[in-house]
């Protein structure tokens, strides 16, 4: 499984992606169809399904993601503009990457509530 998954495979440099921070444990990368002027998608280098599996044990990423989503938004500007960090679990929020993700979102108004 951790063999297939497209969020591995990016996190090992194993296919091409647009990285734009990467550390001991956390890789981030351009989305690749992109919904805001920046679109990028935070992820545990360590395949976690989603958010139903962070667990005790695992837990300690979520801070390490959260770092990087603030260094991310200062480097890209959209801290001083507003941002969105979201994670989509299940069918019905529209989960199609079955390995832990954060979108980050910003560089133009973002509605709210979501559709
Ligand atoms: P989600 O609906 O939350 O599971 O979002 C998955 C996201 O991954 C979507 O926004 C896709 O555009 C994005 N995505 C899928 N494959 C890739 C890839 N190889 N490189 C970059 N982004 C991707």
């Amino acid at each position: 499984m951790e063999q297939e998954c497209i969020f591995c495979k990016i996190a090992r440099h194993e296919i091409p992606s647009q990285i734009v921070y990467e550390d001991e444990d956390v890789v981030a990368f351009k989305d690749l169809n992109p919904v805001a002027p920046v679109h990028i998608l935070i992820i545990p280098k360590k395949h976690i399904s989603g958010v139903m599996a962070v667990t005790d044990e695992n837990s300690d990423i979520l801070g390490k993601i959260f770092l990087a989503a603030k260094t991310l938004a200062s480097d890209t500007g959209i801290d001083k503009t507003g941002f969105r960090v979201v994670a989509n679990h299940g069918k019905e929020a529209g989960q199609s990457v079955f390995h832990l993700h954060f979108h980050l979102l910003g560089g133009r108004a973002l509605s709210w509530p979501p559709g």
